[in-house]
């Protein structure tokens, strides 16, 4: 560490939507931060308050090329995360959560520094156990559409624990569950920004399937604060550890809330099922409570009309809002 208790952190997907909050509440915190993004997903529009800050730099850069930079701290967030992106590209998407580890854990090595993960509940697959815990080894298909996702991150896992058990390197594993709010990229498919920017619009609500499914949608806040803690623990925590909101809504309930928050008198419209998609999940977070004294702390309504106004003001500037 460089002086005090402010460090040098570098946080790669920085400019994507939980590396942007990141980067905010790191700032914030006196910490000088070293933004890294391929602008795959990422834009500039997210971090444009940062900017002029003179204790944040941005470097683009992909991190599937090695990176030679001067940290104490490093947050590994680069990966495309909704289905329309990571598909885009399946090898790309593999590589980056590979490579990307990789390079990494060797600059975490060179440095000496403690590298957290942003993994993903991907990793279980189509659950059969319901909430999953950490322990759950999961159910994923190796070789289907969402594989370069669930697999990539499940090999990132792999070494992460491997340079841990082999180099000392200091780890830091958080499996991400489905996390909404502000500076979600409006186009990327994902259910949240799909069915409120639909409501804006006065467009259909497209539920997959008969909208069944669960999940459990964990607001930004919170899970920066679950990070933050994370990041913060003893040595000897390594995790992986689940973060996310256990509150679980099945997509038509979630179809349901966002009609009435907005107002929209939007239809409600099904769409087939997407291959592989799973069946119901929710976090089992009994560890984040013992060894980060960490929960959610805002639900999902509350979560939703910040993310409402958010978007509001995104499609009024772009001139789409059809809501008064
Ligand atoms: P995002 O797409 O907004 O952010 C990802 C960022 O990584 C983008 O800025 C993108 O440009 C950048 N990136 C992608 N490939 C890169 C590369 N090769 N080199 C450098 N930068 C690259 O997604 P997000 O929701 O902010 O997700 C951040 C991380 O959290 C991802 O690793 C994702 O897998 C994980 N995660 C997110 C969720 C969620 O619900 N949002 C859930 C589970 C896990
Ligand atoms: N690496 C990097 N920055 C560093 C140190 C390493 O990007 O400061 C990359 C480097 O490209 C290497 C990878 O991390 O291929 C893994 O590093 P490690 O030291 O584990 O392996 P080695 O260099 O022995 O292959
Ligand atoms: N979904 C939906 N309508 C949409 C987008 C997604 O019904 O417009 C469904 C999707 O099939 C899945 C759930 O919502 O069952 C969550 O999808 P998302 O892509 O947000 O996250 P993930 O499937 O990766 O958990």
């Amino acid at each position: 560490m460089r002086y005090g208790s402010t460090k040098r952190v570098l946080v790669t997907g920085g400019a994507g939507f939980l590396g942007s909050h990141l980067c905010e509440r790191l700032l914030a915190q006196g910490h000088e931060i070293l933004c890294v993004d391929n602008f795959f997903t990422g834009t500039r529009r997210n971090i444009q308050k940062l900017l002029d800050h003179d204790r944040f730099e941005l470097l683009r850069h992909d991190v599937t090329f090695p990176l030679y930079v001067e940290v104490d701290e490093i947050y590994n967030l680069a990966c495309p995360a909704s289905p329309i992106h990571y598909q885009f590209d399946p090898v790309q998407t593999t590589k980056t959560s590979v490579h990307g580890a990789i390079n990494m854990l060797g600059l975490a090595k060179r440095l000496r520094a403690r590298i957290m993960q942003a993994s993903t509940s991907e990793v279980y697959g189509d659950p059969e156990v319901h909430p999953q815990p950490e322990s759950y080894w999961g159910r994923v298909n190796p070789i289907g559409i969402r594989s370069c996702y669930d697999e990539g991150k499940r090999c990132a896992e792999t070494l992460f624990f491997d340079y841990h058990r082999q180099h000392r390197v200091e780890i830091k594993v958080a499996r991400i569950f489905n996390t909404y709010g502000p500076r979600m990229h409006p186009n990327d498919g994902r259910v949240v920004s799909n069915l409120i920017v639909q409501a804006l619009k006065g467009e259909d609500i497209t539920v997959y399937g008969d909208g069944s499914q669960t999940r459990s949608f964990c607001y930004v806040d919170d899970l920066i604060e679950g990070f933050l803690k994370l990041m913060n623990t003893q040595p000897e925590v390594t995790g992986p550890v689940n973060l996310g909101n256990p509150g679980e809504f099945s997509i038509a309930e979630l179809a349901e809330i966002v009609l009435d928050l907005t107002g929209s008198r939007s239809k409600v419209v099904y769409r087939p099922l997407p291959a592989d998609d799973p069946r119901q999940r929710r976090p089992d977070i009994s560890v984040a409570r013992t060894e980060l004294g960490w929960e959610p702390q805002i639900q999902l309504r509350e979560g939703l009309v910040r993310t409402i106004a958010y978007f509001e003001e995104f499609l009024r500037e772009e001139g789409t809002l059809k809501l008064t």
